[in-house]
């Protein structure tokens, strides 16, 4: 019988912030914020002519709820050049995101009937080039990515409040609020 003794780990060697007794607040994950934020604004964009309740979906034209809407990649996350463009990303329901690969063929025919063949073809060119962010980058993109989905919500608000409204006489009631209490 083969005794192995386990080898005692070498202690790692503390990062100087913690040497010196100072905790210094770890940087949030910009790019993970961002994929968020992101994902977000391209669901609600594909989701608006449906006054937001649905989307159809890029690679196999399904029109479903909202709620079941992937934010979908053509050319994968991994590419930096092309993970925050605005056309390489779209709603895509989540049969064909997660289990069917992203559905390929029917993503790009999706693609060039939505944008043109030409904007594809330069879509497929920019996955080559080499990107990176700056924190100031991301930053500045998660605030405008963010205000984007405000000015969404505030017209998903409104475009819910016209459809529950009833005007009687010169009243004018909203459904919503007039929630029935026991
Ligand atoms: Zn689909």
């Amino acid at each position: 019988m083969i005794y192995r003794y386990k080898k005692k780990k070498k202690d790692k060697p503390l990062p100087l912030f913690d040497k010196a007794g100072v905790k210094i607040k770890k940087k949030p994950n910009l790019k993970a914020k961002l994929d968020k934020v992101f994902s977000m604004y391209i669901r609600m964009r594909d989701s608006k002519r449906f006054d937001f309740n649905q989307f159809c979906c890029i690679s196999c034209g399904r029109i479903l709820p909202f709620e079941q809407a992937d934010c979908g990649h053509y050319i994968n996350r991994q590419h930096m050049s092309t993970r925050f463009d605005e056309t390489n990303c779209n709603a895509q329901c989540r049969h064909c995101n997660r289990f069917q690969e992203g559905n390929m063929q029917g993503y790009r025919r999706g693609l060039i009937q939505k944008y043109g063949e030409r904007k594809i073809l330069l879509l497929e060119m920019k996955k080559k080039s080499i990107c990176k962010y700056s924190d100031f980058e991301y930053e500045q993109l998660i605030k405008y990515y963010s205000a984007l989905i405000e000015q969404m919500k505030q017209e998903r608000f409104e475009v819910i409040a016209e459809k529950d409204k009833i005007t009687i006489g010169d009243d004018v009631f909203y459904l919503n609020d007039l929630k029935i209490i026991d």
